[in-house]
């Protein structure tokens, strides 16, 4: 260790102390409630350190005393006092922007969803109509917000490609935007200065089902999303796998059958052309304009036809090729290809089974979401509160309070 570096550690005690404070909320963040005994242990710090941590968050307002669960002495003492989230904390605005449809939420710590609201999107809808449509939704969900609960930020999830620097939409194929920058346009029909955080709807599905989905505890996730556009988001040793500018996962360009249908993206045969919305639709005989409401139609299937079937085929080939290539422990099938499991999962389980290695098909499990339909939403919520993870202080320091007072419009 460098001289410089030694020095700025003994200048730093606040730095590492907000750090601390950051973790102890991640922790409590993640379980809803846990115990100063639990958060002794897992940070390894003593107990008074985690004991004057405790109270910040909560004289900060964003942790709570609670009840002692029965039978959690230690030992012969008393039992371990418990924290939890506080009830009228911090909270954030998470938005699911779809191809058809925006849902918006406000989202306390804990991924308690408190208050939300949707609407139809307009497919060929300008970016400033889409953000003024969400901005109307966050009006809404806002509207029951206590007056004293602080607004942390926003956190948008988007079927396209955004770059990680700025949150820039690069591409969103479906709606048919190039470099839009959505967040600003969002803010400016809000009329509120607040950090706004912006990624890719796989991306977020991934991270969401990787912090209280169904893939809890599990380092080596792929999210994968079908809608009209097909992705993935790779958790990778615990951590989101974003690439240089923020664009990996984008599977459904894999090339899956050479003499293929054009894609929207230049080349032929994409496995997204094999397995998207519209190839799902084309398998049942779904009339186009059905197709924002797939999941609903596939429901009502209780017969596979053969179409369908090779649908699902092409499902599993496909995701052998992910998961010969990233040996994940577990596959999350997001979207539309929920629906689509249940009526040919043995399909989907024998297309994976015959493409895969069989090193890396040994350990790996096929999963629905944890979170239903809502897991690019919670990720969008997880983006939104990382600031208070990262240095609660701070993240409070910049957060709006009496925020309906301060809505434009
Ligand atoms: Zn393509």
């Amino acid at each position: 260790m460098s001289p410089q570096r030694r020095s700025g550690l003994g200048t730093n005690q606040e730095a590492i102390r907000r750090h601390n404070l950051g973790t102890v909320l991640r922790h409590v963040h993640g379980a809803g409630q846990t115990s100063r005994a639990e958060l002794t242990s897992l940070m390894g710090l003593n107990r008074s350190t985690i004991a004057g941590l405790v109270s910040e968050l909560e004289s900060l307002g964003i942790a709570e005393h609670a009840t002692p669960l029965e039978g959690s002495r230690q030992g012969a003492g008393r039992p371990s006092a418990r924290v939890r989230i506080a009830r009228e904390g911090p909270y954030v605005i998470a938005v699911d922007l779809g191809v058809d449809r925006a849902v918006v939420a406000r989202v306390g710590l804990g991924g308690h969803v408190i208050q939300r609201a949707q609407a139809p999107v307009l497919r060929d809808g300008e970016a400033w109509q889409v953000g003024a449509a969400v901005a109307t939704l966050i009006r809404t969900v806002i509207e029951g917000a206590p007056s004293a609960a602080p607004l942390v930020g926003i956190g948008i999830s988007v079927p396209g490609l955004v770059r990680r620097s700025d949150g820039l939409i690069r591409l969103a194929p479906n709606l048919e935007w190039h470099d839009v920058s959505f967040g600003g346009i969002v803010l400016a029909a809000l009329g509120l200065d607040v950090p706004v955080s912006l990624a890719n709807d796989a991306d977020l599905g991934a991270l969401a089902e990787h912090t209280r989905g169904a893939g809890v505890g599990v380092d080596e996730l792929i999210y994968v999303s079908g809608n009209v556009g097909v992705g993935a988001g790779v958790i990778s040793g615990g951590h989101r796998l974003e690439g240089v500018g923020g664009y990996a996962g984008e599977v459904g360009h894999l090339r899956f059958n050479p003499d293929g249908r054009p894609c929207h993206c230049g080349n032929l045969g994409c496995w997204e052309t094999e397995v998207g919305a519209f190839a799902i639709a084309e398998a049942i005989q779904c009339p186009p304009d059905k197709v924002a409401q797939l999941d609903e139609v596939l429901d009502e299937f209780d017969r596979p036809s053969t179409a369908l079937r090779a649908t699902g085929t092409s499902l599993g080939q496909g995701l052998a090729s992910i998961v010969n290539m990233f040996n994940p422990q577990v596959v999350v099938l997001g979207g539309y290809f929920r629906s689509l499991y249940r009526l040919v999962g043995a399909d989907v389980d024998a297309g994976l089974a015959d493409r895969a290695l069989p090193a890396p098909l040994e350990s790996v499990r096929l999963e629905l979401p944890g979170l239903g339909s809502d897991s690019p939403l919670h990720g969008a919520a997880e983006i939104a509160l990382e600031p208070l993870f990262v240095d609660p202080v701070a993240a409070l320091g910049t957060a709006l309070v009496d925020v309906r007072a301060r809505l434009a419009g």
